[in-house]
């Protein structure tokens, strides 16, 4: 009788859940087969279109909290990066950046003597990343290009700013003497 009792709970169970999942999808996840019961949770492994197989609490599929193996929520924060810099790739100011790597990074450049093979370099926050860079620079102001205040210091948040070409003309006449100038200063 007991006996009878716990098959009927067993049953209640499953009628209250009386969808196999198997064969059906959610998210990415294709569900293969239930998993014997832990702890009273039902889970089902599943199959996600990565190719990652992964045990899921019921629930979780269901309610729709799982929808991945885990891949879905490393693409989207990649995608969101990605994204965000992809609409950003066509503009002044992403080109900007991209140039000045370029002069830093690529040997190859036509204008590398003059930067990275002097040994002007990116600091890590902007070598690193554009949407840095916007951040601490912003937009391009009409008419001006980014500039070193100091002409053989990195590039970095402290050393740049937007300036004219004429003005850049200037600091680029004088380097030595305006880094005299502020050397005898410190
Ligand atoms: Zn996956």
């Amino acid at each position: 009788m007991v006996q009878d009792r716990c098959l009927n709970f067993q049953g209640l169970v499953d009628m209250r859940e009386p969808l196999s999942l198997a064969g059906q999808k959610y998210g990415k996840l294709t569900i293969i087969g239930r998993i014997k019961k832990h702890h009273l949770r039902t889970r089902w492994e599943c199959l996600c279109d990565c190719g990652n197989i992964k045990i899921i609490d019921q629930s979780s599929i269901r309610n729709g909290h799982t929808k991945s193996c885990g891949c879905l929520k490393k693409e989207r924060l990649k995608g969101n990066t990605n994204n965000k810099v992809h609409g950003m790739k066509g503009t002044i100011i992403y080109q900007t950046w991209r140039a000045m790597k370029q002069r830093c990074t690529n040997k190859g450049h036509v204008n590398y003597h003059n930067y990275g093979g002097r040994g002007i370099s990116i600091c890590d926050r902007w070598l690193e990343s554009f949407e840095s860079f916007y951040e601490d620079m912003g937009e391009r102001p009409t008419g001006k290009t980014l500039d070193r205040i100091d002409s053989n210091g990195n590039y970095c948040k402290e050393n740049c700013k937007w300036s004219t070409k004429k003005e850049q003309c200037i600091n680029r006449r004088n380097p030595w003497i305006t880094r005299r100038a502020n050397n005898g200063t410190r």
